[in-house]
């Protein structure tokens, strides 16, 4: 895919989507494939919002169930279920466990009871589905086998434990872009690093946005009949300018949420653990432990979220209470995930999440031709993109056919067995290749890893990781400047490839990717430096993904 920025100028879009968050994405790939005309603008690259900061997890709905939202309990079993089905490569069935305990076993028989219904409610959470991403059913654990699965539990307390199943996505980064390439490829143009600094109005009338390149600093009109704001936290202040600064239309607060990505603790299942009347996880993700998550109130504007010292010394305690034999400490967190999340009410420190995304037509607020998007959870997203799709068409005046999104393999995930796809590339490596690097390609680029070893047909040293230290090969770096539309090094080594993603991947190997977005990009030594720069400036916490 092209970074297409003429192409947004030289016409008038039915859609143009502003964010390419999840949610921006996911309604760019809908409205696409149902024959709308799409432009995809994304002020930083696509992803780096909020949506990177998630703790991978596509739920399943468990937790509906207990305040009896069955409605919102099914909409997570289907949406778990096509996330499966439209990129299996990018999700795996994980366990999920929560130990009882003797304070706890009385509730070991309400708890049977809850599974049970919980488990009839989702029966069909494998229609359709590739065999090798079946969720099992939930189960009771005897206390031995909640032990071994369990490495942090206090083998004294725990009596048993349940254990269900969720999805997790091995790349959330990657199944974002995978939205974004299916609907460039269904004829959209979206481009990264091109920030909405305005609305363009006529009258009342919203007709398209006023665009930043950050990249050249050039500028340009981006016109379209109706256009949707998906900009995630930033979406309050965009609307700012249209309707004075009088309290949001849209929610009623953001919260804080964060996880902390530390050393392994866990290995095999995801453990439940409770602080404060609160759920939280260590799920084990790649080579180490995604732990939370935390929902605290947030007061500020959502472009000077910060985290500080104090709100990780907060959350690490909350996880030594839930969890005494994990013993985290400060220097085992390797990245820090935080982002803004809607939330229906904050009482003090008492957070109460929106459950349920809205889409508002702002003809009603008196600005018609504009739309917004406010998302609740990633896994839900592409639910609300065909609801924002169908509302779009009407808008427009346009009979759409309906929405297919929930069984089109998206961009890379055309196979219908992962399985045999994992072995046929093992199968076909021929030097430079070797089965286990093929295999690291089929799984992170699905039907399309073979793009990536072409890339390699002229150099076989791009064949080879980056570093003794990482998994990831030279030529994926190469590719995502290529074809993945990566225009700057965090573009690269954290949403394109793993290599930054799961932490600081060391300097020799951010050195040598530097090196190679150099060549493809033809920076100059100090863009190089500048480039390295900003990458470790995010480790520390200092700029956003
Ligand atoms: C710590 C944490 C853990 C979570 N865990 C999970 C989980 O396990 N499972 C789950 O389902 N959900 C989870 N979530 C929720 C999920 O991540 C969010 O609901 C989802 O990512 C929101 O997506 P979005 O597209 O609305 O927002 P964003 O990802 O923030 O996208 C909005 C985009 O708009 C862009 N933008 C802003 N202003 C402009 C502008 N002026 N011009 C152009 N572009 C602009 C931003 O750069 C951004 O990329 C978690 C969230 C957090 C913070």
């Amino acid at each position: 895919v092209r970074r297409d920025l003429e192409g947004l100028g030289a016409t008038e879009f039915d859609v143009l989507v502003v964010g390419a968050g999840i949610y921006g994405s996911a309604i760019a790939w809908d409205a696409a494939q149902r024959g709308l005309t799409v432009a995809l603008v994304e002020r930083d690259d696509f992803g780096a919002g909020t949506s990177f900061n998630n703790a991978k997890t596509l739920h399943g709905g468990v937790r509906s169930l207990q305040s009896g939202r069955l409605g919102e309990l099914r909409e997570y079993v289907r949406e778990r279920r096509a996330l499966m089905r439209i990129a299996p490569h990018l999700v795996r069935p994980l366990p999920f466990l929560v130990p009882t305990s003797r304070s706890l076993t009385r509730n070991a028989l309400a708890f049977r009871a809850y599974f049970t219904a919980y488990d009839l409610l989702a029966s069909d959470r494998n229609r359709g589905l590739d065999p090798a991403r079946h969720l099992p059913a939930s189960r009771f654990l005897s206390r031995e086998e909640c032990v071994r699965l369990d490495p942090v539990a206090d083998p004294s307390e725990v009596t048993g434990g349940v254990l269900w199943h969720d999805g997790q996505m091995s790349s959330g980064e990657r199944m974002t872009l995978a939205f974004v390439t299916s609907a460039v490829r269904a004829g959209a143009v979206a481009v990264n690093h091109a920030r909405v600094t305005r609305w363009l109005l006529d009258g009342n009338r919203v007709i398209g946005a006023h665009v930043r390149d950050e990249i050249s600093q050039g500028e340009l009109d981006v016109r379209a009949r109706l256009t949707i704001n998906a900009s995630g936290p930033a979406a309050l202040s965009l609307l700012t300018p249209l309707f004075g600064g009088t309290a949001s239309p849209l929610v009623p607060a953001l919260s804080l949420a964060m996880n902390l990505v530390t050393r392994r603790v866990v290995s095999e299942a995801a453990v439940g653990g409770f602080a404060r009347g609160r759920l939280f996880f260590l799920a084990p993700w790649r080579d180490v432990t995604i732990a939370g998550t935390s929902h605290d109130p947030f007061t500020g504007e959502a472009h000077t979220l910060q985290v500080s010292e104090a709100d990780i010394a907060r959350l690490l305690a909350d996880l030594n209470a839930a969890f005494p034999r994990a013993g985290l400490r400060r220097d085992d967190i390797r990245l820090v995930h935080r982002g803004l999340l809607p939330a229906a009410s904050i009482n003090g420190t008492d957070v109460r999440l929106l459950k349920s995304s809205i889409v508002r037509d702002h003809a009603e607020d008196g600005r018609p031709g504009l739309l917004s998007v406010v998302g609740v959870r990633y896994t839900t997203a592409r639910h609300t993109a065909a609801q924002a799709t169908d509302l779009a068409g009407a808008r427009l005046g346009r009979s759409l056919p309906p929405c297919r999104t929930h069984e089109t393999p998206l961009a890379g995930g055309e196979m219908p067995d992962v399985e045999a796809h994992l072995r046929a590339a093992e199968a076909e490596a021929v030097a430079p290749w070797t089965p286990a690097t093929s295999r690291h390609l089929a799984l992170r680029y699905g039907s399309q890893f073979r793009d990536v070893q072409a890339v390699a047909a002229h150099d076989p040293s791009l064949a080879a990781a980056l570093a003794p230290t990482a998994q990831t090969l030279a030529a994926e770096i190469v590719y995502a400047a290529r074809a993945e539309m990566a225009v700057t090094l965090a573009d690269a080594v954290l949403r394109r490839t793993d290599l930054g993603s799961a932490g600081h991947p060391g300097r020799p190997a951010l050195e040598r990717a530097a090196a190679l977005m150099a060549s493809e990009r033809e920076w100059r030594p100090a863009d190089v430096e500048r480039e390295i720069e900003r990458v470790e400036r995010f480790y520390e916490g200092e700029e956003s993904a």
